[in-house]
């Protein structure tokens, strides 16, 4: 239980009844986000990180062939004896890739080496540590099982079966498993386009001089880097002046050619905050306050058949925006069916600060203790202009809309970086 005096800063109830409870704004978004439309075929290599359009069967089973798991002799399960010995006269070698042609008769085998395809007439292999090998015969016991060290045909995939389920995203193991099938190219879904641009007065791009009050624009980074790792198709707009008619244009610009709109800036209340005036005039606003912090700013709603995302400027609001609200609906428009934000508990190392009725994203560090349990710490200064909490951490800390601060020991969710990039 907490029993620390009240913090007045961290107990501060900042609810504004206007801001949408982030899991409601969520289910706003996800409503409006469906797969695109448009599938390609493309080389399996260039499959990776894509999302299968059609579920894909079997064209064969794997393996293709009843085959030897282990090096040894191939022989009929009837020939091995009961008691004692038997001794089985050796016809031939069966090798991965050169098969014995003949048939195993009675009182025979081949020698084989593992993956070769079995003889006919031969059903059981016995491994060559447990035989005693003279010129063209060999002794085996009665420990062994008719049947044993065999692969059956279609024992890993029967022709015909369900391989992968239309919405899978293909990663390394699926271009193997593609790939033991010899499908040499696959049907994906079309990548979506994600045309994006900052906007700010105060605003560089790289290699301009900084003039008194400016600062680089680092979000289009942040983006690239987002975007690029989710394998959208992308579109960097640059920096937009905080000027009317400008932004106008770039929206409108921006909606003609791509499935999502991104902004980062000018969506708060300040003079110069045009961005959601000029989008609810070329379309439609949903929300645009959000009960969470960082991003609470957070705009959202639709230009021409685009989505749009309203993004606050600041470099981690930036980022948690991005993988809470933008990243579930992207993968929802790339097709990909597992599109829910993954989390799971552990243990706080660190005091949580959480002020009342509105979810908080914090920055943490998962370690491995002494102990070894996984446990996570705050990852350094928390401002959402920090940037350096985001770069030092590795997981977000998810605090929920109705609870409260914890303490070292409580349990709290998390979503290590790493898992949001896929
Ligand atoms: P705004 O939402 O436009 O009021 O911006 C909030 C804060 O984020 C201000 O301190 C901005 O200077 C900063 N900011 C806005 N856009 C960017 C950007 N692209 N890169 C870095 N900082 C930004
Ligand atoms: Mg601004």
């Amino acid at each position: 239980m907490n029993t620390s005096p009240p913090n007045p800063k961290s107990c501060q109830d900042e609810s504004d009844p206007s801001a949408l409870p982030a899991g409601d704004a969520l289910a706003i978004i996800m409503d409006r986000a469906s797969a695109v439309a448009g599938t390609e075929k493309v080389s399996l290599r260039c499959a990776l990180g894509r999302v299968l359009a059609r579920p894909l069967l079997s064209p064969s089973n794997v393996p293709a062939h009843r085959n030897s798991a282990m090096d040894g002799f191939a022989l009929a399960g009837s020939d091995l004896p009961a008691s004692g010995t038997a001794e089985l006269r050796v016809i031939g070698t069966a090798y991965a890739g050169t098969p014995f042609k003949r048939a195993v008769g009675a009182g025979q085998c081949v020698r084989i080496m593992t993956g070769a395809k079995m003889p006919d007439g031969a059903d059981t292999v016995v491994i060559q540590e447990k035989v005693e090998h003279m010129d063209d015969c060999i002794r085996i016991a009665a420990d062994n099982k008719m049947g044993q060290n065999v692969r059956e045909a279609g024992e890993d995939i029967a022709a015909g079966d369900s391989v992968l389920t239309a919405g899978t995203r293909i990663g390394p193991a699926q271009l193997g498993l593609l790939a033991s099938l010899g499908l040499a190219e696959l049907s994906v879904i079309r990548r979506p386009r994600v045309a994006f641009f900052s906007s700010g007065d105060e605003l560089r791009s790289l290699g301009e001089a900084l003039a008194e009050g400016e600062i680089y624009d680092s979000n289009r980074y942040t983006l690239h880097g987002m975007l690029s790792e989710l394998g959208v198709n992308i579109i960097d707009m640059g920096v937009i002046r905080d000027e009317r008619e400008a932004i106008r244009g770039a929206l409108e610009e921006a909606a003609g050619q791509a499935d999502v709109v991104l902004t980062t800036g000018g969506v708060s209340v300040g003079e110069a905050d045009y961005l959601q005036g000029e989008a609810s005039q070329l379309g439609e606003i949903l929300f645009s306050k959000v009960a969470i912090k960082p991003g609470r700013p957070l705009t959202f709603g639709r230009i021409g058949n685009a989505l749009f995302f309203g993004l606050p400027g600041n470099p981690v609001a930036v980022m948690v925006s991005f993988y809470q609200f933008v990243r579930p609906a992207l993968k929802r428009l790339m097709g990909d069916v597992s599109d829910a934000l993954p989390a799971f508990p552990v243990k706080s190392a660190s005091k949580l600060r959480k002020a009342p009725n509105r979810t908080e994203v914090q920055r943490g560090v998962l370690v491995l203790d002494a102990n070894r349990e996984v446990t996570v710490r705050l990852s350094g200064r928390q401002g959402s202009g920090v940037l350096s909490s985001m770069s030092q951490g590795n997981c977000f800390i998810l605090l929920p809309h109705d609870g409260g601060p914890l303490e070292p020991g409580d349990m709290v969710e998390v979503q290590p970086f790493d898992m949001l990039r896929w």
